[in-house]
């Protein structure tokens, strides 16, 4: 069966009898491995364009019995030049290796790509910031995946937040709890820690951690073009929310990694 689809390529394989397997995040498929004879190389044709990462294609493709082969690609945007500045690759780079290991095999996720468009095309307008609008990458994905931290109750207990009593700040955000907890739990988590040493990941942020995830949320990607998050607020928030998609994706180091650490925040 012959399809098209269009698509982000995520990133290309080398395969047997100098093929390539080119990862692409498309439309109609979700995340799918298409064999191809494209060479990247130095090779400057329509189709070697269009299987280089970071760009978005569209692709026609022959289905058979659950393979893709890749027939013809036109580029319809490349957001290869954002490799022209360092600090925007590594980001770039993170964001679409995290896409890469959140999103399930063949699983149409088009929601999931028109963001992951946004904010590559944010990437490329921003001039500084990077990890604020990786940040908002990271907040609404959670979100389109289903996978959002509770926010309005305590994660243990379940009382419902009562901001008033609480100096403006959710107690702690707890990993393990999937979101926020309250005081009175937080206090027995910690003397639970103290005895048995679990190592639970328990973050009491310095920052109100709803109030930001909220206006990650209600903001378009492209709100962060021009908004910087202060530097220790965007690196505390990134350690827990990468935590947090550790967590409940199942995903390990990544290899663009290392970069997105506390220490090194570029932003
Ligand atoms: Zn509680």
């Amino acid at each position: 069966m012959y399809t098209d689809t269009d698509g982000v390529v995520f990133r290309q394989v080398k395969a047997p009898a100098g093929r390539r397997m080119i990862l692409i995040f498309t439309r109609k498929y979700g995340k799918i491995s298409v064999g191809s004879s494209v060479t990247e190389g130095k090779g400057r044709s329509k189709a070697a364009l269009a299987v280089r990462p970071f760009t978005y294609g569209r692709y026609d493709l022959f289905v058979n019995r659950g393979y893709y082969d890749l027939n013809s690609a036109e580029v319809k945007k490349s957001y290869y030049s954002l490799g022209e500045d360092l600090d925007k690759y590594m980001y770039a780079s993170f964001v679409l290796e995290l896409a890469e290991k959140m999103l399930p095999e063949e699983a149409p996720q088009p929601a999931m790509l028109d963001l992951l468009l946004a904010f590559l095309a944010s990437m490329e307008r921003k001039k500084t910031g990077y990890l604020t609008t990786a940040l908002a990458f990271e907040v609404k994905a959670l979100s389109i995946m289903g996978a959002l931290p509770v926010l309005d109750r305590c994660g243990v207990c379940g009382r419902k937040r009562d901001p008033s009593a609480e100096k403006g700040k959710p107690a702690a955000f707890s990993v393990a709890d999937g979101g926020i907890i309250c005081r009175e739990c937080l206090k027995k988590k910690a003397a639970e820690e103290e005895r048995n040493r679990t190592g639970q990941l328990i973050y009491t942020p310095k920052f109100d951690i709803v109030s930001i995830i909220m206006y990650f949320l209600k903001k378009p990607v492209s709100a962060f073009d021009s908004v910087v998050l202060e530097k220790e607020t965007a690196g505390e928030l990134q350690r827990i929310i990468r935590e947090y998609i550790s967590y409940y994706f199942d995903i390990g180091n990544l290899k663009s990694e290392g970069i997105i650490t506390g220490q090194t925040v570029t932003c």
